[in-house]
C-alpha cells in the first residue's frame, strides 16, 4: 500500500510527504488503517520500525480541527520520548494547524497552560504523572478524548517506573468508548491486564 491509498486528509498527506516519508513501513501499512477504522490495536513493535508515525498519523486523521478540545492523549515512559512524539505530531500535522503539547515533569508548564486555556489543545503527549496532575487540576479536559495511546507500554507499566496506578487513574477519567492503541516491544502480564480491562476486541499486529 501507499500513503495515498489510506484515504488520509489532504493536509495530513501533505505533512507526511513534506516530512520526507515516501512509502509506509510495515507497521504503518498494517496498523494505520486499523486505527483509522476505530479499532483498539495492540502493536508489538520496536523503535526504528516507524511506530511513532503509525499512531501519530492515526491520531491526526481522527482529530476534528474545528473543535478546540483535547481528543488524543499519548502516554510514554520518559520526558525525552514524550517531547519527541510531540515533535512528530507537529511535523506530520504541519499543514493541519494542530495544537499539540508535551506535558512532562521537569519543566515549567506556565506558558503551555496559558496557551491551552486560550487557544485549545487537540493532542497531548506526556508522562503519566504530570498528565494525571493536569487532568486533576482540570487544565486538561478529558470528556472528548477519543483516542488513548500507550507507547513503549512494557516500559510504561514496569514496576521500576511505578506509573501503573497513574495510568489506571487516567483510564478512569476517559470516556468509556475511548479507542485504545498500545505499542510495546514485548508483551507482558501487565499489558494483557490492560487489554482485558480497557480494550475491546483488540486487533493484534506483530512486526
Ligand atoms: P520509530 O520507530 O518511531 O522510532 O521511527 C524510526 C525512524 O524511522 C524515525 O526517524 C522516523 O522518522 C523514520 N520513519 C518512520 N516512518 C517512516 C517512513 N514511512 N519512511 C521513512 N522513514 C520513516
Amino acid at each position: 500500500p501507499t500513503f495515498e491509498s489510506m484515504n488520509l486528509k489532504d493536509d495530513l498527506l501533505r505533512g507526511i510527504y513534506s516530512y520526507g516519508f515516501e512509502a509506509p513501513s510495515a507497521i504503518q501499512s498494517r496498523a494505520i488503517s486499523q486505527i483509522i477504522s476505530g479499532k483498539d490495536v495492540i502493536a508489538q513493535a520496536q523503535s526504528g520500525t516507524g511506530k511513532t508515525a503509525t499512531f501519530t498519523i492515526g491520531a491526526l486523521q481522527a482529530i476534528q480541527l474545528k473543535r478546540k478540545d483535547l481528543q488524543a492523549l499519548v502516554l510514554s515512559p520518559t520526558r525525552e520520548l514524550a517531547s519527541q512524539i510531540c515533535q512528530v505530531v507537529c511535523n506530520l500535522g504541519d499543514y493541519m494547524n494542530v495544537k499539540a503539547f508535551a506535558i512532562t515533569g521537569g519543566k515549567t508548564l506556565k506558558d503551555d497552560i496559558k496557551k491551552i486555556q486560550s487557544n485549545g489543545c487537540h493532542v497531548v503527549s506526556g508522562t503519566p504523572g504530570r498528565v494525571l496532575d493536569m487532568i486533576k487540576r482540570q487544565i486538561l479536559q478529558t470528556r472528548n478524548v477519543s483516542m488513548l495511546i500507550l507507547d513503549e507500554a512494557d516500559e510504561l507499566l514496569s514496576e521500576t517506573l511505578g506509573f501503573k496506578q497513574q495510568i489506571y487513574d487516567i483510564f478512569t477519567k476517559l470516556p468509556k468508548a475511548c479507542q485504545v492503541v498500545v505499542v510495546s516491544a514485548t508483551m507482558s502480564k501487565d499489558i494483557l491486564e490492560i487489554t482485558k480491562k480497557f480494550m475491546s476486541q483488540p486487533v493484534k499486529i506483530l512486526v
